[in-house]
């Protein structure tokens, strides 16, 4: 094992077969050393700082029925709410006080906010802070709207892949096509955005297999963020009674995605902070490099449920920056307020 991890610690790149032997393989004391190859990678990219990034839920609406997911159309639990734009630019304003450089517009697919109320959002945010970064993560939509967000000045956008295997993504996603998906992803990088694609880990039906098929297309995309986080079920979905994803198996994928991408900015996911109080420092120490405190108004934070027991207060919000801060030079960190960039891309 200590020698596919070498192998992928120096080349980056593993093939199929090594990764899935690595994946059958792997005992203890092989995957603390390949979080230490992830932590070893991470410093000699981006040093020990971590970036920061202000998350906005501003919708919970959506089209679509994902069937993990809290906020699917057929919840009809889920108690919807849109903020409007006076009220994400009141939310804007409060994360640029507390430092934050990005902006991560984040809801369901919400059919409310047409591609000019979007532009309209992304170009007075522009307007008011020109030197923070837009993530838009607002799922699928056509290459021409991208265009246009992205030309409102848009620069970054998540839209996690789910699950590379097309067969366990079309039972996950009825009504949804996985090659869609995965042109979207294709087309935000032609346009020229800052991608982010992702998994969850701990799917019912996930295997050692389907996460061979994420980690060969993460490498084929080559994206310059990754979301992963394990699943969590969420009691009004047809998932509620699954198992959800360990705090392990959610380290050894940021540690295999650190060592096939070690540019990619890698966020310690809310998720991963909500199955295990230490789970964003754990994930820190795999090479994860970014936190997304949530900067939603606390009234509407309940409502974006998306998974039970999402963590909201104390350390969740964004206005303790000040105990996110030292949690992270705890753990050995150094919080970084400027952009941060993926360090090999430039706007088109
Ligand atoms: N509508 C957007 C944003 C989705 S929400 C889109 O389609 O991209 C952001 C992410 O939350 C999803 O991509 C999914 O990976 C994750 N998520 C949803 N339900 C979850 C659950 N039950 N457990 C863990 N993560 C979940």
């Amino acid at each position: 094992m200590r020698k596919l991890i070498n192998k992928l610690y120096k080349e980056n790149y593993i093939d199929e077969i090594e990764l899935l032997e690595l994946l059958y393989n792997l005992n203890e004391n092989d995957a603390t050393y390949l979080i230490e190859k992830a932590h070893e990678t991470m410093l000699k990219t981006y040093g020990n700082r971590v970036f920061m990034r202000g998350l906005i839920e501003f919708t919970n609406y959506c089209k679509r029925n994902c069937v993990y997911c809290g906020i699917r159309a057929a919840n009809k639990k889920a108690d919807r709410y849109r903020l409007s734009i006076d009220e994400i630019l009141e939310v804007c304003k409060e994360g640029d006080r507390l430092g934050y450089k990005t902006f991560v517009l984040q809801g369901g697919e919400d059919e409310f906010y047409t591609d000019d109320k979007i532009v309209e959002i992304i170009t007075e945010i522009k307007r008011k802070f020109p030197y923070s970064a837009v993530t838009l993560s607002i799922g699928e939509k056509s290459y021409d709207s991208y265009k246009k967000f992205y030309d409102a000045g848009a620069d970054r956008y998540l839209l996690r892949h789910e699950t590379a295997s097309k067969e366990l993504y079309e039972k996950l996603h009825p009504n949804a096509s996985f090659e869609n998906r995965i042109q979207c992803l294709w087309n935000l990088k032609e346009i020229g955005y800052q991608v982010g694609a992702g998994f969850m880990v701990g799917l019912p039906g996930q295997s050692n297999e389907t996460f061979v098929k994420d980690f060969m297309f993460l490498k084929e995309l080559e994206p310059e963020m990754v979301g992963i986080g394990p699943f969590i079920p969420h009691k009004d979905t047809p998932l509620a009674d699954k198992e959800r994803g360990t705090t392990y198996n959610t380290i050894i994928m940021l540690a295999l995605t650190r060592l096939f991408l070690p540019y990619v900015l890698l966020p310690a996911t809310t998720a991963l902070g909500t199955i295990d109080p230490l789970g964003r420092e754990k994930g820190l120490k795999a090479g994860a490099n970014v936190v997304m405190p949530n900067l939603s108004p606390v009234s509407v934070r309940e409502k974006y449920s998306l998974y039970d027991g999402k963590i909201c207060t104390g350390d969740e919000s964004a206005q303790c920056r000040k105990c996110i801060e030292n949690r992270i030079n705890k753990a050995g960190f150094v919080l970084d307020l400027s952009r941060g960039d993926n360090l090999n891309w430039k706007r088109k």
